[in-house]
């Protein structure tokens, strides 16, 4: 892996802001964009800019080809099939989709059990609460051993009788990275769905949902290279042609009469209206560019420049860092606390003194975040064009920063 190679095809790392290049370390908010990416959408609206589906014009023809080849080649990265690959703005859409046509075929019933960890994303756990007061299902979460990892005990206890496990893949916050495998297994066995938020797995690591035997999954564009309102819901197939879907419109039917319709065949049951097209372009080229470093290698890079991280930030006393504490035990993420300054204090003085972007906050994952600190945690998140230089740097500025204020 050529990083400064890599580097180049960044647009963001060309700039300068103060005279000084930027340190992108708020990759699990949302990662930089290659001009490969950004060529695709454009490309798009200079030349076709065309609707999809609804044209036999020479342009619309082209625009449908590109949109279709775009679920190929997410589906082929995921080891899905084309219609089991819904195009969707994001993974929190994704959550929702699966929620309301699950809603809508009557899945659940009252005091029908859903299973979820205490490390969720707000997208796995506010759909399901929509379900609590709805339906009065019960919403129960797995919680977290003393290092972060996932309390595998007390996931076995909890899973029974559950009608669907629902967990992140890779958390945004204390990184951990859990057994799929493993609860797919005995998920399954105990006859739940299994369904796998993967907005944070897909990007820094291969995965393939057929072979694990996943029900659902879902990840967005965005963190992963491709452009913003892009993202992917993949369901069994199975699965797919028995539920309802979530919106209604154009083009996911196939009939309409005055008072009833046909569902389309899939994926187009579950993409009402006119999709995101600029974004197809995008999200073929983004998978493509990470198809060509390699997922394994883009793996290694970052558990290398976590394990940097982790090394260089134990050092420092005034820092607490909150997720597993072995590299390869989690997901490219370093979330912690100072008890000099806040998150807030720290992510604005990175910024302000060297350009270092870090994220501070809740991270939308607010139960757990706010059980660690009430007023918030730091984080810095790692991807594919990040130098172990600038992992130094941002230790070493920090520390400077909480030598100076502390
Ligand atoms: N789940 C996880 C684990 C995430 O990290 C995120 C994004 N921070 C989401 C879901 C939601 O992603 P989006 O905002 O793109 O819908």
């Amino acid at each position: 892996m050529d990083i400064q190679q890599i580097r180049e095809d960044f647009p963001i790392l060309q700039r300068k802001i103060r005279g000084k290049p930027i340190v992108y370390l708020d990759n699990a908010a949302t990662s930089l964009k290659p001009k490969q990416v950004i060529d695709a959408e454009k490309y798009y609206y200079e030349n076709v800019s065309a609707n999809v589906h609804r044209g036999l014009h020479i342009l619309s023809e082209e625009a449908s080809r590109e949109h279709e080849r775009a679920h190929e080649t997410v589906a082929k990265f995921v080891g899905a099939k084309k219609e089991e690959t819904i195009f969707i703005r994001n993974a929190t859409e994704g959550m929702n989709l699966v929620m309301y046509s699950l809603y809508n075929s009557n899945f659940f019933k009252k005091g029908d059990k859903i299973l979820v960890t205490k490390m969720e994303h707000h997208a796995n756990i506010v759909p399901w609460q929509f379900l609590e007061r709805k339906i009065g299902v019960k919403l129960e979460f797995i919680g977290l051993n003393k290092d972060y990892t996932l309390d595998m005990k007390d996931f076995e206890t909890k899973v029974k009788g559950a009608k669907i496990v629902s967990i992140t893949g890779a958390s945004n916050t204390v990184a951990t990275l859990p057994n799929l495998r493993e609860i797919e297994k005995i998920a399954h066995k105990e006859g739940a769905l299994f369904c796998v938020d993967a907005a944070q797995l897909i990007p820094h690591h291969e995965v393939n949902f057929s072979a694990m035997n996943f029900d659902f999954m879902t990840f967005s564009g965005h963190k992963m290279l491709a452009p913003t309102g892009t993202g992917a819901l993949i369901g069994k197939k199975k699965l797919l042609e028995q539920f309802e879907p979530f919106m209604f419109g154009g083009d996911m039917i196939h009939t309409v009469d005055w008072h009833s319709a046909k569902w389309n065949t899939l994926p187009n049951k579950f993409e009402a209206g006119t999709p995101n097209i600029a974004g197809s372009y995008g999200i073929n080229a983004a998978v493509e560019y990470l198809k060509k470093i390699g997922m394994s290698n883009i793996a290694r890079h970052e558990e290398n420049l976590t394990k940097i991280a982790l090394e260089e930030m134990e050092k420092i006393n005034s820092i607490n860092i909150f997720g597993p504490k072995d590299a390869k035990k989690q997901g490219g993420i370093v979330l912690f606390e100072s008890t000099k300054l806040s998150a807030h204090e720290l992510a604005m003085a990175l910024s302000e003194s060297e350009n270092i972007c870090i994220r501070s906050g809740m991270h939308c994952a607010e139960p757990l975040v706010s059980s660690l600190n009430k007023e918030g945690l730091a984080r810095a998140s790692f991807y594919l064009y990040n130098t172990e230089e600038e992992v130094k740097f941002f230790a070493t500025k920090l520390k400077e920063i909480l030598t100076t204020f502390g």
